[in-house]
Parts: structure tokens; sequence; C-alpha cells
């Protein structure tokens, strides 16, 4: 049984994940590299909680005990209590195969290691582990406290008992779990991400406007969001970091990221999380400056 769950990277989907099994009961300890990353996911919780509030689906009184179940921790050390651990730091290969090797160091031997990854090998991060039959594909859909998909992939070593006590734990959060093989973008991302890419093609090649190709998709595809507002949700550093994985897994040109999503990544220009990407936004939060891969 799964009672206390360690979260590492208080982002996007780290702050969700956190939010979602302390609402289901779990004790949560949530971890980022600085307090400041800590605060701000704790702030998105927070917002998310008290909308939930305003709208009469939980009580007040719920909100307190739900944060007050969620421990925030700058150094690793204090996720040695935690039964399952979910990494969700930065899609880059070498930074989540540091926090891997950290964590299969300083948990408990039982203890089940998730990432929460897009796209990248679960068996390359079973395999920097001494216990790669307890690792396993945690993929939670964004945002997190609303959709029900959790895509569950199994790595080459994944036993059936990590992956039972996964799917328990996934139905316990209210989510269902579909379960995949380990490929590169796994099923979601694979057939998500040339979707995208294609409708950035479109656009950096004149082919319509921006909103012209998220209005043909929305309306004639019955899509609830375009490609390149779904782009901007998802954060173009995210959605590039995808596109590479693909097109290094594969080698196949097909997956060749669109070099204007490239050139905006560049720029700082990541989507609705630094106020800008292939639409502007009104930033809620500070500014996100770039991919962080600060690891340890
Ligand atoms: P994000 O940039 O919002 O957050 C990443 C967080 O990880 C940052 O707060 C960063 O400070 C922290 N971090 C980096 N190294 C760390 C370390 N060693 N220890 C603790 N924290 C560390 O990114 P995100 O969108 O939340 O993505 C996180 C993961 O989830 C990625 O693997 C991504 O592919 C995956 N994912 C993203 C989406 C999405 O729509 N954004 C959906 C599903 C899965």
């Amino acid at each position: 049984m799964i009672e206390t769950l360690g979260v590492v990277g208080a982002g996007t989907m780290g702050n969700g994940i956190a939010q979602v099994a302390a609402r289901a009961g779990c004790r949560v300890i949530l971890r980022d590299v600085k307090e400041e990353f800590l605060e701000r996911g704790m702030t998105a919780i927070r917002k998310s909680l008290q909308r939930d509030v305003d709208k009469d689906r939980l009580k007040e009184e719920e909100k307190h005990s739900i944060i007050n179940r969620i421990r925030t921790v700058t150094e690793f050390d204090a996720l040695a209590e935690a039964d399952l651990i979910v990494e969700a730091v930065t899609e880059d290969l070498s930074v989540k195969q540091e926090v891997f090797r950290t964590l299969d160091q300083l948990t408990r031997s039982d203890a089940i290691l998730a990432s929460n990854t897009s796209s990248i090998s679960i068996t390359k991060l079973g395999a920097v582990t001494e216990r790669p039959d307890k690792v396993i594909g945690m993929h939670f859909m964004n945002p997190v406290p609303v959709m029900k998909l959790v895509e569950v992939i199994r790595g080459l070593q994944t036993s059936d008992e990590t992956y039972e006590r996964v799917r328990e734990l996934t139905e316990k959060l209210g989510k269902t779990a579909l379960e995949c093989n380990d490929s590169p973008g796994f099923v979601s991302n694979r057939v998500l991400m040339p979707m995208i890419n294609e409708a950035i093609f479109t656009l950096y090649e004149g082919v319509a406007t921006r909103e012209s190709i998220d209005g043909i998709m929305k309306l004639g595809m019955n899509h609830p969001m375009g490609p390149l507002a779904l782009a901007d949700f998802i954060g173009l550093d995210v959605c590039l970091a995808i596109l590479n994985v693909l097109h290094e897994g594969f080698g196949d040109p097909k997956y060749r990221p669109c070099p204007l999503l490239a050139r905006y990544v560049d720029a700082g220009w990541l989507g609705q999380k630094s106020g800008r990407g292939f639409y502007e936004y009104q930033l809620q939060e500070p500014k996100r400056t770039g991919l962080r891969t600060s690891n340890l």
C-alpha cells in the first residue's frame, strides 16, 4: 500500500501530481532544487484547490488538510521515507539519470521509482539503479488534477508486482491506468507530437495563420484545443525535447523538429509558462526563462 509519495520537481507536472496525491489521502514530500520553485509550485496548488472551493467541489477545511499533507523540501534525503517516488524534472536523460542514481542510493530498497517522463526510455532510467524491476513510467497528463489518464510504461525489467502496485495507486488517485511498453514517446507522444510538429511546419511555411491552423483543427477535427495552443500549454521546451527523443530514438527524419520550434525555445519563448509562445499570455506567476537542467 502506497501511503507516502515523494515527488521530485515542483513544476507544471510535479505540483499537479503532489496535489492529486495529497487529495487522495497520501502524505507527500515535494522536492525541488530551490525554495522559490517550491513556493511557485505550492502557489499553483493553492490556486487550483481554491477554484474547487469556490465552485463548492471542496470544503475549506479539506483544502487546508490537503495542503498540510504536502511537505516541501530542497534536500534529497527527505525522500528516504517514501513508498514510491515520482520524478517530474526536466525532460533530459542525463538529468533524470542523475536523479534516479541518487534516489536509488537514499530510498528504501522496496520503494518504487517512477518517472513522469513524456518520452525518455524507462529501461535506460532503470539501468542506472540496482532495482530496475522497481522502475516504471507513470506518465500523468497535463493538467494533472483534470486529466484522467496515466500512461503506465513498463521498462524491459519492470516486474509485474511493480506494475500492479502502480496500477492500484493510479486508481486510488482517481485515474485510469493504461499500459504500454517502453518505446520512444510511448503511445501518447508518438502520436501527438508529430501532429503538433506538422502544425508548426504549416505556420513556418506560411500555409496559414496560427488562428486558422488552430481553428481548422478545433472545428474540423473536434479537438478541444488547436495544436499550437496545445504546444504552448505543454511548454515548447518540453515539445522540442520529446521530438528530439523521437528523432534520435527512431532515426527517422519524419520526427525532425521544425526549426521554428527550436528558434522559439532558443529565444526563451516557452509558451504559457514564459508569457510567450505561438500566442502571448498574461503571466500569473514569475516568468520562467528556459530549460532548467540543474540537478543535485
Ligand atoms: P517544468 O519545467 O515545469 O518543471 C520541472 C521542475 O523540475 C522545475 O521546477 C525544476 O526546478 C525541477 N528540477 C530540475 N532538476 C531537479 C532536481 N534534480 N531535483 C528536483 N527538481 C528538479 O517541467 P514540467 O512540464 O513539469 O515537466 C516535467 C516532466 O514531466 C518532464 O519529464 C516532462 O516531459 C513531463 N511531462 C510534461 C507534460 C507537460 O504538459 N508539461 C505532460 C506530461 C509529462
